[in-house]
């Protein structure tokens, strides 16, 4: 998964008690600087529902679990990324990079 605003690759954490993904956009500083742009703060259960509707949508047909892990294997299958932003979640082709 990927930010979809930087595009480095969101890192796991916990947010109020549960999982989630985050991106701090290359800042390593806890402080806020002006005009810097906010964290990316994703929680895993929004991530995998966004995800699962994804693939539904791509291939009605296809077996689409609804499980994180085998939403994952997935994606790796089908050589695909999540890019996500505060407001929604796409599919793109994993680059070769
Ligand atoms: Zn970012």
């Amino acid at each position: 998964m990927r930010c979809g605003w930087c595009r480095r690759r969101l890192e796991s954490c916990w947010s109020h008690g549960r999982a989630a993904y985050r991106c701090q956009h290359g800042n390593t500083s806890a402080k806020r600087a002006a005009g810097r742009r906010r964290n990316l703060y994703l929680r895993e259960d929004h991530l995998i529902e966004a995800v699962h509707a994804l693939l539904v949508e791509g291939d009605a047909d296809a077996m689409v679990s609804s499980r994180a892990s085998g939403l994952a294997q997935q994606l790796r299958e089908c050589g695909l990324v999540v890019i996500c932003s505060e407001a929604s979640c796409a599919l793109e082709p994993q680059s070769p990079a």
